[in-house]
């Protein structure tokens, strides 16, 4: 028999930027950020958050850059916009309290109302505002978008996040996983971070070097915005000569490499980061048990998929 069946979609989440669409997808899917595994078939233009209990399997989608004017998206985003919420079961539409409705998140509702899907619409950071504005935009709400189902939540305190959760299961089919279980990553962004670094290496480095690459993150520091996430990595090498290749001709490499998996991070977490890379030689660590463990569990994960 294959995988049993599970209430199971895929949810397009959206709004403006800083509405807490990030803020939402985290306080759902919990401490770990779950990601699905990089594939090169898998578009990472929309970052893919999944939540699974034991009766379901929700994948949030993220969706950038839909609050602009149709005219000012590109073609390339006009499609993964479209494609993210044409393969959506439902959609989750956020909007900021402390802001009130702008034209931006009208914008956004254009876009929802050309779709015949489910919309959820939620009322955001409702901590932030006293409960006679709640009220009053939950009013102008109704007037504007009465046809969707309405929400009063806090992503950031948590606060009418499980009503939304339940209230989108009811949308979803009962259907196989849209995920295997093995295909789900459970990391910590720690984890994710050390593996895009690696995956930089593995793409722009042709030689053998890769092979010999273990990415310890040092330090994960995330500070108040709009500070960005200080990320400081090391890049375990075997030999002196893959160091050198590794970091290049004034640093070249090693600039590019960095430049690189930063924005892959950025865009996952949708947040500025600031990523320094160190590059030190430890020889013959993939044959040392002890430095194996001195790199953690990052290290035994991958020796794991080696075989
Ligand atoms: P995104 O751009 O839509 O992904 O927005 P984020 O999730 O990154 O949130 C933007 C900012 O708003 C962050 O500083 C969040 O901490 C904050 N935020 C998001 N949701 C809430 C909320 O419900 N209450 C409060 N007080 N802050 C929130
Ligand atoms: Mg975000």
């Amino acid at each position: 028999m294959g995988t049993a069946e599970l209430i199971c979609g895929a949810v397009a989440v959206l709004g403006k930027p800083n509405v807490g669409k990030s803020t939402f997808m985290n306080t759902v899917l919990g401490q770990k950020i779950a990601i699905v595994s990089p594939r090169p078939q898998t578009t990472r233009a929309a970052m893919a958050g999944i939540y699974q209990d034991d009766a379901s399997q929700i994948v949030f989608y993220d969706t950038p850059g839909i609050h602009q004017p149709h005219n000012k998206l590109s073609q390339t985003m006009i499609h993964v916009v479209e494609e993210v919420i044409d393969g959506s079961d439902a959609a989750l539409f956020l909007v900021d309290a402390k802001e009130g409705i702008t034209s931006e998140d009208q914008l956004v509702a254009e876009w929802l109302q050309k779709y015949k899907k489910p919309v959820l619409c939620a009322l955001n950071k409702t901590d932030l505002v006293p409960a006679g504005r709640v009220q009053e935009l939950s009013g102008k709400l109704k007037e504007e978008y009465g046809q969707w189902l309405l929400f009063r939540v806090s992503a950031k305190t948590g606060h009418g996040v499980n009503e939304v959760l339940a209230q989108l299961k009811r949308f979803l089919p009962k259907q196989e996983p849209l995920f295997p279980e093995d295909e789900i990553t459970d990391k910590t962004m720690r984890e994710i971070a050390s593996e895009l670094v690696r995956e930089q290496c593995f793409l722009q480095i042709k030689q053998e070097v890769p092979y010999g690459v273990a990415v310890v993150i040092d330090k994960y520091e995330e500070r108040e915005e709009p500070n960005p996430i200080l990320i400081q990595a090391t890049i375990y090498v075997e030999k002196d000569s893959q160091k050198g290749i590794l970091i290049g001709a004034q640093g070249k490499q090693l600039k590019a490499l960095g430049t690189a998996a930063r924005l892959e991070i950025e865009k996952l977490l949708d947040r500025k980061v600031f990523l320094e890379l160190w590059v030190k030689v430890l020889k013959n660590w993939r044959k040392d048990e002890d430095i194996l463990k001195r790199l953690g569990y990052i290290v035994s994960k991958k020796s794991k998929h080696e075989k």
